[in-house]
């Protein structure tokens, strides 16, 4: 195995991922605050809104707010979340302030049955649908895999499963599959397996992206995995926030701050600043008035010089 190198895109999912799983509504104004911070870091990439309904998901309803003020630099991708072919209209009302629409099924029935209560055949046949309506409209088309690791209801979920569900996304039209660590069930040697064998089974053309959740301490370890199999881009949320509405006890994805430090370190790339990045993790903790769990926000980035001193 070689030292990964190059560069590592990274997508901020706090603003969507993360918030969706507060249980107090957060003000407008404060999203629009902490995504004007969180989009002068040099992310590249954001999840900024859902269109899944907002009685369902109410710290989310203010999707059109949100979308239409946000500050964000011309540059910086970003992207919606849509369940269904109802949410791809109510998004393309908002056409323009997006540039990308991510899509999202379940690898495990009974994951999705919870989530979105219908059997993965008929996500997936509606999700074509949707993809296709991306595609028209000439936004950014790409899909999203829960469990794709392991399911807490299911356990183990075959990877032809995972495999067969990816290639009919892209059959789709989907150019970047995610594949989600909902629960946080990976492990680092299945991700290394996981990521050489799908990208061996996908056009090159496809990205695949890494969605990995914290749940149990897991998480950059296999970041770490995921870059040995070629893996390159990745979602991760400031502060650690994020989770999934089930099953309970689903906790954050990796925090943006642990990443960027750990893959700086490394010597790769990733264009983010993360001094900037901790201040916006910083005032999150401050709307949210509770510490949160990002190592790197408590113990500050690593300082080599000051440390020899
Ligand atoms: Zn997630």
């Amino acid at each position: 195995l070689s030292s990964p190198a190059g560069h590592v895109s990274i997508r901020e999912v706090g603003p969507r991922d993360g918030f969706q799983n507060e249980p107090e509504l957060i003000d407008t104004e404060e999203k629009l605050a902490l995504i004007r911070m969180l989009a002068r870091t040099g992310v590249p990439r954001m999840e900024i809104a859902s269109f899944v309904r907002g009685d369902v998901i109410p710290q989310l309803a203010d999707a059109a707010a949100v979308l239409t003020r946000a500050e964000i630099p011309s540059g910086v991708e970003r992207s919606v979340i849509v369940p269904n072919e109802r949410g791809l209209a109510d998004a393309l009302e908002l056409a323009g302030y997006f540039d990308d629409v991510n899509v999202f099924l379940s690898a495990s029935e009974s994951h999705n049955e919870r989530n979105v209560n219908r059997s993965i055949d008929q996500s997936l046949e509606a999700l074509e649908r949707v993809l296709e309506g991306v595609v028209g409209a000439g936004l950014r088309p790409r899909a999203s895999i829960s469990t794709a690791f392991g399911c807490p209801y299911e356990g183990e979920v075959p990877f032809r499963r995972v495999a067969a569900l990816a290639q009919a996304l892209v059959g789709a039209g989907a150019v970047e599959i995610g594949f989600g660590d909902t629960t946080g069930m990976a492990n680092p040697s299945q991700v290394t397996t996981f990521f050489t064998d799908m990208r061996a089974g996908l056009p090159p053309e496809v990205e695949l992206t890494a969605h990995f959740h914290n749940t149990r301490g897991q998480g950059l370890a296999n970041v770490y995995a995921a870059l040995l199999a070629g893996c390159r881009s990745f979602d991760a949320s400031f502060g650690e926030l994020g989770g999934c509405p089930v099953p309970a006890g689903a906790t954050g994805n990796i925090a943006t701050e642990d990443l960027v430090s750990m893959v700086h370190e490394m010597g790769l790339e990733t264009g983010i600043d993360l001094h900037a990045l901790i201040g916006a993790s910083r005032a999150v903790q401050r709307t949210l008035n509770r510490p949160l769990t990002a190592h790197t926000l408590v113990a500050g980035p690593i300082d080599w010089h000051r440390a020899a001193l």
